[in-house]
């Protein structure tokens, strides 16, 4: 690691793909930048995660960093949607070429961070006591970064091996033979369930809340869709950043009314052989409209009754009281088939209640499933654990877990008020996990770049979100929540996933076009909406050093 100048001007916590890119893009500006990342390498969510099975469900080609033409050319996806073996390596391959890791420290833990008005200058303290100064901090700390562990009577008196999916051990356990147990059938459930059945001997399934699934149907990109990638790159990566969810799906483009009825069914059979998310943006009004999301909710009732043979198992996976789409479609290979082999057992809660976990396996109102292993695939506490993992202080005594003890409030997803010179990248109340996250996050490193920049040039000290401005941008992200279904689910982008957590729809939902169009605006307007002070700070010193001498 390079050597450490105390005051930084940006100090980023986390080193996934939000921090290898920040670390590269502020330092080419000439600001004095480190990272300090819990892990002991880069990687963030695709660094702990590594159940099996575990796949982006966004089109390779479309999940990686588009800034760059070198690092786009010289690498290769091989499957359309790849592996998190494949993905690490890609950030690693990332972080060498931009030769960032001699600017992040690994194994660092943030406990706290605090900012110091007199000097606006924020105290960065690592879990081992170690801190530094930083003027401007950036919070790439990801959406899903921290496990949410169940409580569920008797957790604790289990004498075989449990397993959380978001710390699955680097030398995967060997569960052939074993009675292998599943708690949880959301995205990650359901890449692992259909693997965990060919090793175990058995596998029990605990379902609370049954799944949408579509194919993913992946495969080897064909070299020449490789090749077209390859060498229209920059377009096709224009076009997602100016679509609804930064990715290149097919968005139809109709509302069901104006669909004939037979040619709605060609279209989503179509889609759904073409595998992906696809056949979810049929119609333009799926999210908005009752009536085409029940339509397409019957297509995929249909399909799971047609692959599953015992017609009680797939009436048990059958989703029910919620309009699909508004939980996390779920991407997987033979998820419903899986259910047919004689060795997978599934626990339908929503019938049968969970009573406790004894030493030995789990029992039920309807008896007793012994297992030798319990896997939680019990998801994150979303978009506001990570952050609030950490006591953050800002401004006036504010602390973010209490100024949001109610749920997140953000300016445009990246500013707060009461929290000066601190950045969140992909926060609450921006698109983030509503799009391709890594178009997200090159927009939000790019968008704070331009404003550090800005503070650089104009010799300012601080800038903060205004709060009457702050309230304006949460009522919008509420409103657009509330122009869809997507509040009549009990799902994790709204915190239900978690007791106690306040519920509030967290992710933008305005569309990543609208969002970047509207960044874009107020940057323009001298940063609309945030308040910005001062020449110099404390000890006269301009706000940020300028670039000219580095
Ligand atoms: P998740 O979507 O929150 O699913 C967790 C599952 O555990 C749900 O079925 C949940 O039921 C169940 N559960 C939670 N607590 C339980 C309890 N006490 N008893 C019984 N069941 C319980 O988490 P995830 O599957 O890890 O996925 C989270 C997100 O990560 C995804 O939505 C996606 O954005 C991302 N992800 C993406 C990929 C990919 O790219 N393919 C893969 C994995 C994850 P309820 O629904 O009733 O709460």
């Amino acid at each position: 690691m390079t050597e450490t100048q105390n005051p930084l001007d940006v100090l980023i916590v986390g080193a996934g793909f939000a921090g290898v890119y920040g670390v590269h893009k502020f330092r080419s500006m000439g600001f004095n930048v480190l990272a300090v990342e819990a892990g002991e390498n880069v990687g963030g969510t695709w660094y702990w995660n590594r159940y099996p099975g575990l796949r982006c469900d966004v089109d390779s080609l479309e999940y990686c960093f588009g800034f760059s033409e070198e690092l786009q050319r010289d690498w290769t996806w091989t499957e359309r949607y790849a592996r998190q073996e494949e993905i690490e390596r890609y950030i690693n391959y990332a972080a060498d070429r931009l030769d960032v890791r001699k600017d992040i420290r690994f194994n660092a833990r943030v406990a706290s961070t605090a900012f110091d008005e007199a000097s606006a200058l924020w105290t960065v303290t690592l879990e081992n006591g170690d801190s530094y100064q930083s003027r401007f901090i950036v919070m790439a700390t990801g959406c899903l970064t921290v496990p949410k562990t169940p409580d569920i009577a008797g957790i604790g008196d289990f004498k075989g091996e449990l397993f959380h999916s978001v710390r699955w051990p680097r030398q995967s356990p060997d569960l052939s033979g074993k009675n292998v147990a599943v708690i949880g059938t959301g995205s990650t459930g359901v890449q692992m369930i259909p693997l965990l059945a060919q090793q175990a001997r058995n596998l029990v399934v605990v379902q609370r809340t049954p799944a949408y699934c579509v194919p993913a149907r992946n495969g080897p990109w064909p070299e020449e869709r490789v090749e077209y990638w390859r060498q229209n790159f920059s377009q096709l990566r224009d076009m997602a950043k100016n679509s609804r969810a930064g990715v290149l799906h097919e968005y139809g483009i109709l509302p069901l009314h104006a669909i004939r009825p037979e040619d709605r069914e060609a279209d989503l059979e179509r889609r759904w052989l073409k595998g992906g998310p696809n056949v979810t943006y049929a119609f333009n009004d799926v999210v908005t409209n009752k009536a085409a999301n029940e339509v397409v909710a019957e297509f995929f009732h249909r399909k799971i009754r047609s692959a599953v043979t015992d017609p009680a198992t797939a009436e048990k996976l059958i989703p029910s009281g919620f309009p699909i789409a508004t939980k996390r479609m779920c991407v997987g290979t033979d998820y419903y088939e899986t259910y047919n082999r004689d060795n997978v057992q599934l626990i339908d809660l929503r019938t049968e209640k969970l009573e406790q976990i004894e030493a030995d396996g789990i029992r039920t109102t309807d008896g007793f499933y012994p297992v030798d292993v319990i896997i939680l695939a019990t998801g994150y506490d979303a978009m506001t654990g990570a952050l609030l993992a950490i006591d953050i202080q800002g401004r006036d005594g504010h602390r973010l877990r209490e100024d949001w003890s109610h749920g997140p409030e953000s300016y445009i997803g990246m500013g707060i008020s009461g929290y000066p010179n601190m950045f969140v990248v992909t926060g609450p109340g921006s698109p983030s996990v509503f799009s391709n996250v890594v178009v997200s996050i090159e927009h939000d490193i790019e968008w704070i770049a331009d404003c550090l920049d800005y503070m650089r040039e104009h010799g300012k000290r601080t800038i903060e979100a205004d709060p009457a401005a702050q309230d304006r941008w949460m009522d919008h992200v509420d409103e657009v929540a509330g122009r869809t279904l997507l509040n009549e689910a009990a799902s994790w982008y709204r915190g239900a996933n978690v007791a106690g957590k306040p519920q509030r729809f967290m992710p933008y939902v305005g569309g990543v076009n609208t969002y970047r169009d509207t960044c874009r605006q107020i940057a323009a307007n001298g940063y609309e909406g945030f308040n910005i002070d001062g020449g110099s700070d404390a000890r006269g010193e301009p706000a940020i050093a300028q670039a000219a001498d580095t």
